[in-house]
């Protein structure tokens, strides 16, 4: 009886920060910073810093950041993820999606810090990319991902070792974990013949995938998974959905075997915001609407857009589109904003009308920044995302893997 209760209440359970992602909900879609004072009150978990930080204001926060990160010159390197802020971003040396940034990361010599404005796992995968004498920071250690805290390590570990059981004799299975998962679990794949994707390259590493083996493991987003799954032909009657907290993932050992594509049950919190209603109201109001969205939305929304890409696609296809045309976009208001704003001869909104950034994302305050750069020009180095030998070598030979591939 007891089992039975505490598998319903695990069933039930979800991970703080997708409880957390309506904190910075509102009407005002310039989303212009306030004190961190003033932001804690969003009811968001905040990294604890010196109370001398707290009832900065936003312009005077960008003044002193300007002169402390001058301090500091080639020393630094600041990247910045396109979901960031305004007040933050401005400040990066390099824009990119996570892939892009820790390319800029691995690539950039000489550089002794290296100030990733961007979540956790970002930071991580910037650490096993780059030597020891490099000290990779997070500004604000609360900025995680609420995808990759659904797919626990634990339980994933247990899925692997149930499908190694189920599996075994009948064709194996690739494990292929999406960029946006902690490197615990970049290392499992690594270490067990898998690899890393991105939204980008994420067919190309399937086809990579089934070239040596029947099936996939994907981790950790369903939507991205099942979207890539649909483009190469898998059929839906041949993907499942694995769900931690039952029992071989909900399903029996034969449907197991007879599965081609094992979905893991993680989704983004930002991009399942978006919905088929808004698309078909955004081409009433707009005939001519290009809709242009994330493959992490679902396969209703992709199937329903006129396109769908990375972070990158998006932002080229706008760019370099003609002057007048429209753009509803299926992607994170920050950056959906930015992109209004630059591109002044086009019309570009976001579908989903209520403005909720990726809530995670928008822990990184500037206030954060100017903490972290204070530390750094007298000599401390705060929050440094440092991944353990052996964890970084199998993560290194997935991400490794998957350079190889595309
Ligand atoms: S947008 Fe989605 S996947 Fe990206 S950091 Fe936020 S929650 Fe994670």
């Amino acid at each position: 009886m007891t089992t039975l209760i505490q598998e319903k209440l695990r069933e039930r359970s979800i991970p703080i920060t997708e409880i957390e992602q309506s904190a910075f909900c509102q009407s005002d879609p310039k989303l212009e910073s306030k004190t961190l004072e003033a932001e804690f009150k969003a009811g968001v978990r905040w990294q604890k810093i010196s109370p001398a930080y707290l009832r900065i204001e936003p312009q005077e926060l960008t003044e002193r950041i300007r002169i402390a990160r001058a301090k500091l010159g080639d020393r630094l390197l600041i990247l910045g993820h396109h979901y960031q802020r305004d007040e933050v971003i401005e400040f990066a040396d390099y824009r990119g999606d996570s892939f892009n940034l820790s390319r800029q990361a691995a690539e950039r010599k000489g550089v002794e810090y290296i100030m990733f404005c961007g979540v956790h796992f970002m930071a991580e995968t910037a650490d096993i990319l780059t030597g020891p004498d490099v000290s990779v920071i997070l500004p604000n250690m609360t900025a995680g991902c609420s995808m990759a805290d659904m797919a626990n390590q634990d339980d994933v570990l247990d899925c692997w070792d149930d499908l190694q059981d189920v599996l075994g004799a009948y064709g194996g299975i690739v494990p292929i974990t999406y960029m946006n998962s902690t490197a615990g679990i970049k290392a499992h794949c690594g270490a067990n013949g898998g690899i890393v994707c991105t939204s980008s390259n994420a067919a190309a590493t399937f086809e990579w995938a089934l070239k040596k083996s029947k099936r996939i493991l994907f981790l950790p987003d369903q939507h991205l998974g099942r979207n890539t799954g649909v483009k190469l032909g898998i059929g839906l009657d041949e993907m499942l959905v694995w769900n931690p907290n039952k029992p071989l993932g909900g399903h029996t050992a034969d449907a197991l075997r007879a599965a081609r594509l094992i979905l893991w049950k993680g989704h983004c919190s930002v991009h399942t915001r978006f919905d088929v209603e808004q698309i078909e109201t955004a081409r009433k109001r707009y005939p001519d609407v290009n809709i242009i969205v994330h493959p992490e939305c679902t396969k209703e929304v992709v199937d329903a857009a006129d396109s769908n890409g990375s972070t990158e696609f998006i932002l080229n296809a706008i760019r370099e589109a003609a002057p007048g045309t429209v753009w509803g976009v299926g992607t994170e208001i920050s950056m959906v904003n930015r992109l209004a704003a630059q591109n002044p001869d086009k019309t570009i909104f976001c579908l989903d009308p209520v403005v909720c950034p990726c809530s995670t994302m928008y822990r990184i305050h500037p206030a954060y920044l100017l903490w972290v750069l204070d530390g750094l020009n007298e000599g401390v180095v705060v929050n440094r995302i440092s991944v353990g030998e052996a964890t970084r070598a199998n993560a290194r030979i997935a991400l490794d893997r998957m350079l190889s591939v595309v």
